[in-house]
C-alpha cells in the first residue's frame, strides 16, 4: 500500500504547494480543482491512518511518535514535515489575526496550507515505509517479534532487540 500511497500523496503535496503559492499571489491556479484536491486529502488520509494503526499493532504496545513512523526515511524528512506544519500554523494564525481575510479566496489560502500538511504527512509515512522495505530494515527482538525502532527490549517477551538487519538492495 505505501507504494501506491507515496506517489499519490506526493503529487497531492506538490499540487497543494503550487495552489497555495499561487493563492499568495492572488492567482487561483486550480479553480474548482482546488475543492477536488481538498477532498482528496481524505482519500490519502484514510489508508494512511489504517496503515499506521496496523504498523503500531504489529510492533507491540506503547505510544508511537512521528520519529518512529518516519524511521528509515532520509534525515531531512522529519524536519521537512515539521517545517510544513509550522508554516501551516503561521498561515492559519495570520488569517485568524486578520492579516488576510479567511473568506472567499482567503479561505482557500488557509485550506491549501492545511492540505500541504495532510498530503505531506501521508507522503512522509508512505515514503519511509517504502525505504524500510527497499533497504530491508526491520526491528526484531532475539525471539523474532517485531518491535518499534526506538525499543531496546521486546514488549512481548522482554528479550533484547537485535540491531536492524541491513541488506542494501534487498526487496523490490
Ligand atoms: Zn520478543
Amino acid at each position: 500500500m505505501p507504494r501506491l500511497l507515496a506517489p499519490v500523496a506526493f503529487i497531492g503535496l506538490l499540487l497543494s504547494a503550487a495552489w497555495h503559492v499561487g493563492l499568495l499571489f492572488h492567482h487561483d491556479l486550480l479553480g474548482p480543482g482546488g475543492t477536488v484536491l481538498f477532498i482528496g486529502i481524505f482519500v490519502v488520509w484514510f489508508p494512511t491512518v489504517f496503515y499506521l494503526r496496523r504498523f503500531d499493532s504489529t510492533t507491540g504496545q506503547g505510544r508511537r511518535s512521528w520519529k518512529v513512523w518516519l524511521a528509515g526515511g532520509p534525515d531531512w524528512l522529519y524536519p521537512l514535515l515539521q517545517g510544513i506544519v509550522v508554516y501551516a500554523v503561521i498561515n492559519f494564525g495570520l488569517g485568524f489575526l486578520g492579516v488576510y481575510s479567511m473568506e472567499g479566496p482567503g479561505f482557500w489560502r488557509m485550506a491549501s496550507g492545511h492540505a500541504m500538511v495532510f498530503y505531506g504527512a501521508a507522503w512522509g509515512v508512505a515514503y519511509a515505509a517504502m525505504r524500510r522495505e527497499d533497504e530491508g530494515i526491520e526491528w526484531r527482538c532475539q525471539n523474532g517479534h517485531e518491535v518499534p525502532p526506538d525499543a531496546k527490549f521486546c514488549a512481548e517477551c522482554g528479550a533484547p532487540v537485535i540491531p536492524p538487519r541491513f541488506v542494501p538492495g534487498a526487496g523490490a
